[in-house]
C-alpha cells in the first residue's frame, strides 16, 4: 500500500503515521523528520533548511522532491509506505506522480482553533521523535519519553508566530492538493479532531476497503 497522509500542521498526521506504520509494517517517510534530523546533525542539507523551517516556510520543491525520490528508491519501500508531510505543494504532487503510483490519500480534517491548541502543547522526544501533548497525551513522567526515557522538547517551529505562518502556508500551498487528489479519486477524508483511537479506526476502515479493492 502506497499511502499519503495529508493535513494541516497539528492534524495528527505524524502520530497516526507512526501507529499505522507499526501495525501494517509500512515504512513511515516523514520529510519533516528527515529535515529535522539533518538540522540536528548539522549536515549540508541541515544548514540549507534550518532557517526556512524555523520561520515555518517550505523547503524548496526541487530539494524536497529529490530527497523523496532517493528515499523511495530504497528496497525497504517495495511493499509500500506512508508519506507523512509530502507532497505539500502541487508541483511536488506532480513530480511524485512522475515516478510513483499512489493507492490512497488520507485527508485529516480539523478546525484551525484545535490545531493551534494542539501545536502549542506539543512535546517531542529528542532521542526517538515520539510525539506527546501536555494535556491530551502527557508522558507518564514529566518531560521524559515513555518509550525511551529521552528528554522532551518544544520544536523550534511550534512558537505562536511560526504556527500562524505554517497554517497560512498550508492554506495557500497544501490545501489545493485536496482537490487535486479528489479529482483523481484517491482522496478519503477522516475527522481528526477527536482522539488518536478515533482517527486510527477511521483509517483502518479506509485501508481495509483499499485492501479489498487491491485484491479484486
Ligand atoms: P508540521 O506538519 O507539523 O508542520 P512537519 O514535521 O511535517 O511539520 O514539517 C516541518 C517543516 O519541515 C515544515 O514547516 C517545512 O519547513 C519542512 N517540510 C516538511 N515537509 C516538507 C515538504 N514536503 N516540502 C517542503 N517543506 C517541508
Amino acid at each position: 500500500m502506497r499511502l499519503i497522509f495529508l493535513g494541516a500542521p497539528g492534524a495528527g498526521k505524524g502520530t497516526l503515521a507512526t501507529a499505522i506504520s507499526k501495525r501494517h509494517e509500512l515504512p513511515q517517510i516523514s520529510t519533516g523528520d528527515i529535515f529535522r534530523e539533518a538540522v540536528k546533525n548539522e549536515t549540508e542539507l541541515g544548514r540549507k533548511v534550518r532557517g526556512i523551517m524555523e520561520r515555518g516556510e517550505l523547503v524548496p520543491d526541487q530539494l524536497t522532491v529529490e530527497l523523496v525520490r532517493e528515499r523511495l528508491s530504497r528496497p525497504d519501500v517495495r511493499e509500500g509506505y506512508i508519506l507523512d508531510g509530502f507532497p505539500r505543494t502541487i508541483p511536488q504532487a506532480e513530480a511524485l506522480a512522475g515516478f510513483q503510483t499512489i493507492d490512497r490519500v488520507i485527508n485529516f480534517r480539523i478546525d484551525e482553533e484545535v490545531v493551534v491548541r494542539r501545536l502549542s502543547g506539543r512535546r517531542v522526544c529528542r532521542s526517538c521523535g515520539a510525539i506527546y501533548h501536555v494535556d491530551n497525551m502527557p508522558p507518564k513522567r514529566e518531560n521524559l519519553c515513555d518509550r525511551c526515557g529521552g528528554e522532551l522538547y518544544i520544536r523550534d517551529d511550534d512558537t505562536i508566530e511560526a504556527i500562524r505562518k505554517r497554517l497560512e502556508v498550508y492554506e495557500r500551498q497544501t490545501e489545493p492538493l485536496i482537490a487535486y487528489y479528489r479529482e483523481r479519486e484517491l482522496l478519503r477524508d477522516i475527522d481528526s479532531s477527536r482522539s488518536v483511537e478515533h482517527s486510527q479506526a477511521q483509517i483502518e476502515e479506509i485501508l481495509s476497503a483499499l485492501g479489498s479493492d487491491l485484491r479484486a
